[in-house]
């Protein structure tokens, strides 16, 4: 039976294994103006565990329709799990978890759990993946804030555009207050999924801890492409094309995907999938990770893994 992984929009994927499914974050139901992934949180009737990378809405909302339809599990920060909760999700199916955990799935299928980081929400990155970014290095809490929230600040994914649609814009907000999620990452989590054919990374968010997935080596690496990546708790001083080659590098996957690079929430976000803007993402792995073949997952689409 073939292993297969689709592409739900944004970081959130599907993957199948023989009979176990997994869900990789949970946010399906966006947007009107997104485009459409083929189908609904609520048409989803197998899952056996959903991984929360963090518990902003765009990652968590789902999670608790999934969870409460299929009894699958659910693995995230303790965060996700008081949403969670308050969802009516029942503790025991709440895998809290902040890193250093490996939980059981299915016969030879296992969940490893590591500390991850968030892009770097309080400064704006770029929607072009090739476009260097600097500055805003070494600063603390307060000079990265400076007594701003998040919407002050517009969030990590970068400069809004001044002809958004009005409409657009309205349904945007009325989305955001009315999804599940959290104003709070929760401490953004990787995972290191184990299977009989092989392992995978993922994360769904940019950022990372070097010396955490460092010769991790999986067969597979699902890597964040969005916003300000942060690494080590700094920006990055360059460009999202880079980030995907430092990670490939570090990670030493054979096969990166990338995520979190649609248009998911317009009039905020900007389209990172077309082979114009991958092109440099491409040539960067070309020189920092050769041996790194990027796969392209159509939107809503699926790859075969491994069979
Ligand atoms: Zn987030």
């Amino acid at each position: 039976m073939p292993i297969t992984l689709d592409w739900l929009g944004c970081a959130t994927f599907r993957l199948a294994i023989d009979d176990t499914v997994l869900f990789l974050d949970a946010y399906i139901d966006r947007v009107p103006s997104a485009p459409n992934v083929g189908l609904s949180a609520a048409d989803i009737t197998r899952a056996d565990a959903v991984l929360v990378g963090h518990s902003h809405f765009d990652h968590i909302a789902g999670a608790e329709v999934i969870a409460a339809n299929t009894e699958a599990v659910v693995i995230g920060s303790n965060e996700s799990a008081r949403v969670l909760l308050e969802a009516g999700i029942d503790e025991s199916q709440l895998l809290r978890s902040q890193g250093g955990e490996r939980h059981r799935i299915a016969d030879g299928i296992t969940v490893e759990v590591f500390p991850s980081l968030h892009s770097c929400i309080w400064t704006q990155g770029s929607w072009d993946p090739g476009k260097v970014v600097l500055g805003q290095y070494g600063l603390t809490e307060e000079q990265r804030w400076g007594g701003r929230g998040l919407l002050d600040v517009g969030g990590s994914l970068g400069e809004s555009s001044p002809d958004q649609d009005q409409l657009q814009r309205a349904q945007m907000l009325d989305h955001v207050a009315t999804c599940l999620g959290s104003s709070d990452t929760g401490g953004a989590l990787a995972y290191l999924i184990d299977t009989p054919y092989g392992s995978i990374f993922y994360h769904d968010t940019s950022g990372c801890w070097t010396g955490v997935v460092q010769n991790l080596r999986p067969d597979l690496g699902i890597v964040a492409m969005a916003g300000r990546p942060n690494i080590d708790g700094e920006p990055i001083q360059g460009s999202l094309a880079q980030f995907v080659g430092r990670m490939s590098d570090m990670l030493r996957a054979p096969r990166v995907i990338l995520g979190h690079h649609d248009d998911w929430m317009p009039p905020m976000t900007r389209d990172m999938t077309s082979a114009d803007a991958l092109a440099p993402v491409a040539n960067e792995l070309n020189h920092i990770a050769p041996r790194t073949e990027l796969l392209d997952v159509p939107l809503g689409g699926r790859v075969e893994l491994w069979r």
